[in-house]
């Protein structure tokens, strides 16, 4: 589902990511461990083409992400009204191709992102209805759905401020599912919330996991990689430095510095 080959990206002389590869495939949850500035979460942006990679590709069910690769005949046609454009070589999506494109990737942030102005219910109808152009009267019956399944169906009406952050967080993961996307990403969702609050998000996300939605979490909870992970990625210093099951990555790690992130969290 998820195809990352050879991803470079630095910012300025800061090499953060220095030669990502990475499958996850469909229906798994891939955990992202790491310590803070490994490019954890400049890992999860160039997924959806928030940040450009450098150098190397990224491949979301089929689709090159914020890319076009020339075919041999659209750079025929091209170069015959002199255009000259070499079959093989990545062009640029244009900003209108790359919305489009996010609109299939679903992205949870730490700090919830909602639209302070607008209702739980419009905050969940929004992007259907301005994205996809779904009529308004179906994304509101969809948000009700969603909102029902995270556990919100009495704050429809409600707005952010009234709101724990769990049930932000939770309205969040709503937003992101009325769009329907492929791919899910979350980067620490439960890392700006108050302790006890953290399990009620981990379980609307441990929820979508049993239904099947192809996810990569960026978190520190080991227990829920322990409990919801297929794959685990520990990440260092803008490489992978080990990757498989939990069972072989949490529990016997073969890489002193995976040792030392897992024994001290650092
Ligand atoms: P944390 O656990 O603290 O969230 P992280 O693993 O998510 O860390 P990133 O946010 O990906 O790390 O950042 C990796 C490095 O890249 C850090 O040194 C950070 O300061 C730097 N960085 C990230 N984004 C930018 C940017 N837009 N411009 C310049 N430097 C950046
Ligand atoms: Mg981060």
């Amino acid at each position: 589902m998820v195809e990352v080959r050879s991803v470079h990206k630095s910012f300025g002389s800061l090499d953060v990511l220095r030669g990502i590869d990475l499958d996850v495939r469909a229906g798994e949850v891939t955990v992202v461990l790491g310590p803070s500035g490994s490019g954890k979460s400049t890992l999860l942006r160039t997924i959806n083409h928030l940040e450009k990679v450098d150098s190397g590709s990224i491949t979301v069910d089929g689709t090159l992400i914020g890319y076009r690769r020339e075919s041999k005949a659209s750079a025929r046609r091209a170069s015959g009204k002199g255009g000259g454009r070499r079959p093989g070589r990545l062009y640029e999506l244009r900003e209108r191709e790359v919305l489009r494109q996010r609109t299939r990737i679903g992205f949870v942030f730490q700090n919830f992102n909602l639209f302070p102005h607008l209702t739980v219910l419009d905050n969940v109808v929004e992007a259907p209805v301005a994205a996809l152009k779904r009529p308004r009267k179906d994304a509101v019956a969809a948000a009700r759905k969603l909102l029902a399944r995270v556990g919100l169906a009495d704050k429809a009406d409600a707005y952010p401020r009234q709101l724990s952050g769990g049930q932000q967080q939770r309205v969040a993961i709503a937003r992101a599912l009325a769009l329907e996307p492929k791919l899910l990403l979350f980067d620490e969702p439960t890392s700006a919330l108050d302790p006890e609050l953290v399990g009620e998000v981990l379980d609307v996300i441990k929820d979508l996991a049993a239904s099947g939605t192809t996810m990569i979490v960026v978190t520190h909870e080991i227990g829920f990689a322990r409990e919801v992970a297929d794959a685990v990625v520990f990440m260092d210093g803008g490489v992978i430095v080990e990757q498989g099951p939990p069972a072989e990555v949490l529990d016997a790690p073969r890489h002193e510095r995976t040792r030392a992130f897992l024994s001290r969290g650092v």
